[in-house]
């Protein structure tokens, strides 16, 4: 049994943006009922309501570059795992979690360096802690912290670092002149720590520092080892293999099965799908879209970055939504140009295609029941969550063969293709609308996608097995 504190910037139903928040919100609840003792710290948002959560310290000082910051810690329950909140309004009570309209806060470098720094507060006084395990650049200072500036306190003896890497290519950068404002002397500012490319890492931070990395699918701990996935860091990473391992996430299926899930119209399962052509009739209905039940439905729902390889979709939606006779609904936000091209494509073709801008997980569960085919063509994929939803929906991916896609997804489940191509795209797609026009066939695939078992459990106890090893040394 360890104890575990992990130091995140989201986690879910808190605060989420992606993935990252899923894995928050599932993995630590499965690890204590695992038997270890697992905690979590994360920032109090403006979005945070901690009305109902208990205040469980008042003034918590936080030194970082000559001043400091006081913090109260809000905490809260949530399945069976205490939530710490590191409440600083001037620094989080803000719309937006890493920036806004006009970009990422240029104070994000000390909102993160505070956060690592609480999360010392939180173990030294509320969490007594054996393992830190922080997540993505944003808890990237920890193990600095840990490992240089609080070596001689009790309180941290024999306390391990794990570090997972949720997505190399957000790399926490920072000029190095603004070093000290995050507490950190000019003296980390090398090649061999914190330095990359003339500017400051948080992520190298993390990667240089910590007893342990991990990231999120086998495929993509050896992709990120490669200059094609490695962005600039895959010389590094070779020289920290030894310590590196890929755990593939779980699907939290609490959160995400058709058979309870209150946000559809009608419940389904693989023994009994009918309910799943009500959802599709009510999507239908909600958009107001192709009224003929029997037109292949594909869904989106994705943060859109350039990661997500949307632009090779633009390349072949004339040919799906002209003539294959497909109907698209696509949920998501992100990059002006991305959403440019959804929208463009939803008003030239306003019977096929519904772009809806936003955020709204309500309706990324109606998607995923209401969809026949669910598309990924990401450019890179460290795991993927939503392909792995869609299997559980019966909903047959469709997925460029990177990282966790590849490994989640084979010929028996849906439909992967290899070169970033449009070509290969449109070959995958229209392999997916013949298996689909061949419904035995098409419903044999569904069959045996939602009886894959990615739950929580399995990987919860490769976790829980690195984290004793690292005591154990
Ligand atoms: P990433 O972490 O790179 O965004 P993942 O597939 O790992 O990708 O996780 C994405 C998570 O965020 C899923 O739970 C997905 O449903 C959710 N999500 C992404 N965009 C939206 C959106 N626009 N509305 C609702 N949920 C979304």
């Amino acid at each position: 049994m360890s104890r575990v504190l992990m130091v995140s910037s989201e986690a879910a139903p808190f605060a989420k943006t992606g993935g990252l928040a899923d894995v928050l919100g599932a993995l630590p609840p499965e690890l204590n009922t695992l038997g270890d003792e697992c905690a979590v710290v994360l920032p109090r948002y403006g979005a945070i309501d901690v009305s109902s959560a208990e205040k469980v310290y008042s003034g918590l000082r936080v030194y970082l570059g000559g001043g400091h910051y006081e913090c109260d810690i809000y905490k809260k329950v949530y399945r069976g795992t205490p939530f710490f909140f590191v409440d600083h309004p001037g620094l989080y009570g803000r719309d937006g979690f890493y920036g806004d309209l006009y970009g990422d806060f240029g104070d994000n470098h000390i909102r993160f360096a505070l956060l690592c720094s609480a999360a010392l507060g939180v173990a030294r006084y509320l969490f007594p802690t054996q393992i830190f395990h922080c997540h993505d650049w944003q808890a990237g200072l920890l193990p600095l912290f840990l490992k240089n500036f609080v070596t001689g306190d009790p309180a941290f003896y024999n306390a391990k670092t794990v570090f997972t890497i949720h997505n190399l290519g957000y790399q926490g950068l920072m000029p190095r002149a603004r070093l000290w404002e995050a507490g950190i002397e000019d003296r980390f500012f090398r090649p061999d720590l914190l330095e990359f490319n003339g500017v400051a890492s948080l992520l190298k931070s993390g990667i240089v520092f910590a007893d342990a990395l991990t990231t999120v699918s086998a495929r993509y701990a050896e992709e990120i080892q490669t200059p094609e996935f490695g962005f600039g860091m895959d010389g590094l990473l070779r020289s920290r293999r030894g310590v590196l391992r890929g755990l593939l996430n779980g699907c939290d299926y609490e959160e995400w099965s058709p058979e309870a899930d209150p946000y559809l119209v009608a419940n389904y399962s693989a023994e009994d799908m009918s309910g799943k052509a009500v959802c599709k009739q009510a999507l239908l209905d909600e958009f107001g879209i192709g009224k003929r039940m029997s037109r292949p439905l594909i869904g989106i729902v994705s943060r859109l970055a350039y990661q997500k390889g949307f632009d090779l979709v633009g390349t072949v939606l004339d040919e799906m939504l002209g003539w294959r006779d497909v109907t698209l609904v696509v949920l998501g936000s992100g990059e002006k140009k991305t959403e440019d091209l959804f929208a463009g494509f939803a008003a030239k073709y306003p019977d096929r295609m519904i772009f809806w801008h936003g955020f709204n997980n309500a309706m990324a569960h109606r998607i995923e029941a209401g969809a026949d085919l669910f598309l990924m063509p990401s450019r890179y994929e460290p795991c993927g969550l939503n392909q792995m939803y869609s299997l559980r929906y019966g909903t047959l991916p469709v997925v460029r063969a990177t990282g966790g896609l590849d490994d989640t997804i084979d010929a028996e489940t849906g439909f992967k293709f290899w070169r970033f191509e449009s070509w290969d795209l449109a070959e995958c797609l229209r392999q997916a609308l013949k298996v689909y026009a061949d419904q035995p066939r098409f419903q044999a695939m569904q069959k045996t996608a939602m009886g894959r078992d990615h739950s929580w459990a399995q990987t919860a106890g490769k976790y829980s097995a690195l984290y004793k090893e690292l005591l154990d040394r």
